[in-house]
């Protein structure tokens, strides 16, 4: 088998950990299939949330290896309108408030295609990556973005200080979540950045999924499920002071935290956020059981919004093949006797098949062509940009589904 139960939890290495939601055995939520590949067996893996008493963290309750997840790796930055435009601000912030003159190195973790860097790098400063995945790190390269491809950990740390000197800022957009040794990566930040360096990290924000029911965010790759109160923590142990925080509205709500190696005073909004945790009770397993409950309904009532569809003879497609269409998908059993296919704009998933339940993934321009009656958005974080660009297709009388907190025709 190659995953692993999580004995000890990854930020304050105690517990207990208890469980409050399962979401069943399923495929690695990227593992799109190949035509060829439809008839083979697909491995599975439990998908089930555990709750730290000792830190609070949220996390699943298995780790599969990340060879397996991120060595080759289909979720490209640079394929929505939405994230170019959040990276270029978030660039152009880092380099403006932290690095200061064009020598100034910036290193991403978990830099992807370089969408981020090139942003920081079109604001006057070195940069970085650092990119496990061989595939996406060849693309970022010839972009333009030099790329060490292998997983960070402070012995890389190490051995990137010494062959390109201190960073001004690390980022870890997207990727700390990702990463079951979390107390290693934030001890090679530590020794990679300078004595005033920063970290600037993004992180889906755990008050956003209980709040919007997101549970379809959870998946494999997704390890950890952060409030800001054990990320306090783990910087802490590492030596890092959060000084910083802000709510941002990418992938569904993120949280994203700034610390430091120097004792610089925090904004009014650390302490802000953490009297919100504390008014939620997320040291307390109330508000996830709550939330379980929750999750439980909207299944029931998605499925039963497409069985009645169906039985009206209706057609249903969806839109958007992302890596948490495929948790909703699995957990909720809608295969292709609910959907006919599901569309998706990245040609690296068109052709392919959803894991698990085997919808076909088409191009977006097959909405307009194939006019189905409905379209249930599984990229509902991309709602407003794709309901603009089905402007066709909704005039010709086609409705989109969202799912979330509970399903609701639009
Ligand atoms: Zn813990």
């Amino acid at each position: 088998m190659s995953f692993r139960r999580l004995e000890r939890c990854r930020v304050c290495a105690g517990g207990p950990l208890e469980s409050f939601l399962d979401l069943g055995e399923t495929p690695l939520a990227n593992s799109f299939l190949t035509k060829e590949r439809l008839s083979d067996p697909e491995p599975r893996y439990p998908l089930e949330l555990v709750f730290c008493r000792g830190c609070a963290l949220v996390s699943l309750s298995a780790v599969v290896d990340p060879e397996v997840m991120f060595r080759d790796y289909i979720y490209v930055s640079g394929t929505s309108d939405t994230m170019p435009k959040h990276f270029a601000e978030l660039g152009t912030e880092v380099v403006e408030r932290f690095v200061g003159g064009p020598a100034g190195l910036v290193v991403e973790l978990g830099s992807n295609d370089g969408t981020l860097l090139k942003a920081v790098k079109a604001a006057g400063a070195r940069v970085l990556g650092v990119e496990p995945a061989t595939n996406i790190a060849a693309i970022a390269e010839k972009a333009g973005i030099p790329t060490v491809n292998d997983f960070f950990s402070a012995a890389l740390a190490r051995t990137l200080r010494a062959e390109r000197g201190p960073a001004r800022a690390v980022l870890a957009n997207n990727v700390v979540a990702h990463v079951h040794d979390v107390r290693d990566l934030v001890a090679g930040v530590h020794d990679l950045l300078d004595d005033d360096g920063v970290m600037v990290m993004e992180v889906p924000y755990l008050v956003d999924l209980l709040d919007r029911v997101e549970y379809d965010t959870v998946y494999h790759e997704h390890l950890s499920y952060f409030g800001l109160a054990p990320i306090v923590r783990l910087m802490a142990d590492a030596g890092l002071h959060v000084f910083d925080v802000r709510r941002v509205a990418v992938h569904g709500g993120s949280l994203r935290v700034y610390a430091s190696k120097d004792r610089r005073p925090a904004g009014a909004a650390v302490e802000e956020l953490r009297a919100l945790e504390r008014d939620l009770q997320l040291d307390t397993l109330a508000p996830y059981e709550a939330f379980a409950e929750r999750v439980r309904a909207q299944r029931s009532a998605l499925v039963g919004l497409l069985r009645g569809l169906r039985a009206e003879g209706k057609r249903v497609a969806g839109y958007g093949a992302p890596a948490k269409g495929n948790t909703m998908l699995n957990y909720c059993g809608i295969d292709t006797t609910l959907l006919d296919y599901t569309v998706d704009k990245n040609p690296l998933k068109q052709g392919m098949f959803t894991p698990g339940t085997r919808l076909p993934v088409r191009g977006a321009e097959t909405l307009v062509a194939d006019r189905p009656d409905y379209v249930l958005l599984l990229a509902w974080n991309f709602a407003d940009e794709i309901l603009r660009q089905q402007a066709a297709y909704r005039e010709s009388g086609g409705r989109f589904i969202h799912p979330l907190p509970e399903p609701r025709i639009l």
